[in-house]
């Protein structure tokens, strides 16, 4: 209960947004294009893209860690579903990346009092090997508790970070709760700790570890990291209190190689006008390898694909609507980076990508361009009767676009509710049941007419003559 009093207080707490909503009320009222608002509400109510998109990646697939033989499948299934749907130009674009498989995994009280911990390593840990390490817990209170720490105090140790997380609905707390995972292994090996074990980055209590990526910088040498369920992390602190030596032994076995492949999967609805930079939206394919990735990003993929089907259906847009399916974005944007090395100099009309779950959308922000501006209002008026508020006209976001944004490409952002997301984020939970059909449906409808009116039109088809 009181969790949920906490969370309710952060909501009533995190509302700039009202602000800008009655700021953007003083500027004249947009017209809706009819046309758009009726593809908005049909998704609304009908559609049915996403749920399969959705549904099949993660019961015919399942798993899709990056680079990995699943991620392979993935792609395969992503041809052929986007083709079978009637997209043009399906493909792959290949790329080459370092593998990491995660192994057995176990975590054990020695002394004083003996008892099995659920964690899980995190993306591209060190290896225990199969004998696993046994060492005394040294315990931090965060990041920077350990970074101020003597190398004395931490060497030959298991390092244990905890944290604060909190749930939000914009899901700010990951950026600054999400260090202990980022930067705690690479400043626990420089100062020659044995091993680490963090906190799960996460804002649930369920016995379900959060695993996520983390890379050894700086030179440091990969030492064993893994990441302990909330739960867990709790018994670990009372266990800690009273105050005698707490030794744990510790087993993550994983295995890295370096060159394996990964690839974006790409799909276009192609445009009337085939000079005019396409609109870019999509997803990543990957996933962790717990769950069946299913919020994270299975949904977002499908609901972008879904409204862009939607827009096909319809007729012809202006310009060409471009999907892509990221490939590992989990183990560190090698898809973003790859579209971005290989397209950045083309230019794009404009970049979006749905990537924070299935949750209802609440707020579009934009960043179209002083000159486009009126654009981004139209975005607004559009999405309002969505129960979606305007935010920033001069802010977009996205991990595999970012680096298209970072370049110039204009951008287009719709916030999610991320007050549960980081319950289930990167665990074994990530499963199919947690996405709201209802809330997915918005999710499309939002973002169909996001591409209805940023690819400038739709046309029906033009009868072609029949045949005998
Ligand atoms: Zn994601």
């Amino acid at each position: 209960m009181n969790r949920h009093i906490i969370t309710a207080f952060f909501l009533a707490s995190s509302t700039p947004a009202l602000s800008q909503q009655s700021t953007a009320s003083l500027a004249p009222p947009v017209l809706v294009d009819p046309r758009v608002a009726a593809l908005r509400d049909n998704a609304l109510e009908n559609d049915h893209y996403a749920w399969d998109v959705v549904e099949g990646l993660t019961t015919e697939v399942g798993q899709r860690l990056a680079a990995t033989d699943a991620e392979a499948r993935a792609r395969e299934w992503g041809v052929a579903k986007l083709k079978a749907m009637g997209f043009s130009n399906v493909h792959i674009e290949p790329f080459t990346m370092p593998v990491w498989t995660r192994g057995a995994e176990s975590a054990e009280i020695i002394s004083p009092f003996p008892q099995k911990l659920a964690l899980a390593a995190l993306g591209y840990s060190g290896s225990t090997g199969p004998a696993g390490v046994t060492g005394e817990i040294v315990y931090f209170d965060s990041v920077d508790a350990l970074r101020a720490a003597s190398d004395s105090a931490v060497k030959g140790k298991i390092v244990f970070i905890d944290h604060h997380m909190m749930p939000a609905q914009d899901g700010s707390g990951y950026g600054q709760f999400g260090a202990p995972r980022r930067q705690g292994p690479t400043i626990a090996s420089k100062k020659g700790a044995l091993a680490i074990v963090i906190r799960s980055i996460g804002t649930d209590h369920h016995r379900n570890p959060h695993t996520g990526v983390q890379y050894f910088t700086d030179g440091a040498t990969p030492i064993p990291a893994g990441a302990l369920t909330v739960p867990d992390s709790e018994q670990l602190i009372r266990i800690l209190k009273r105050g005698k030596p707490v030794t744990m032994h510790l087993t993550l076995v994983s295995q890295r190689s370096e060159g394996a492949q990964s690839g974006n999967v790409i799909a276009e609805v192609p445009g009337r006008d085939p000079s005019l930079p396409p609109v870019l939206v999509g997803g990543h394919l990957d996933s962790w390898d717990l769950g069946t990735g299913a919020i994270d990003d299975a949904a977002g993929l499908a609901i972008a694909t879904a409204a862009a089907k939607r827009i096909m259906d319809a007729g012809r847009p202006l310009r060409t609507i471009r999907i892509v399916w990221f490939g590992s974005e989990e183990l560190g944007l090698f898809g973003g980076l790859d579209y971005q090395k290989r397209h950045g100099a083309e230019p794009h009309y404009a970049a979006a990508e749905s990537d924070f779950g299935a949750g209802r959308i609440w707020k579009v922000n934009s960043k179209l361009g002083k000159a486009r501006e009126a654009e981004g209002r139209m975005l607004q008026a559009a999405l309002a009767p969505l129960g979606i508020v305007p935010g920033s006209l001069d802010d977009a976001d996205g991990s595999d676009i970012e680096p298209l944004l970072n370049a110039g490409v204009p951008g287009v952002g719709l916030s999610q509710d991320g007050t549960y997301y980081f319950d289930v984020h990167h665990t074994p939970d990530d499963t199919l049941d947690k996405i709201d059909p209802v809330q997915l449906r918005q999710n499309v409808a939002a973002w169909t007419a996001v591409l209805a009116t940023l690819s400038g039109g739709i046309e029906p088809e033009p009868k072609r003559p029949r045949r005998r």
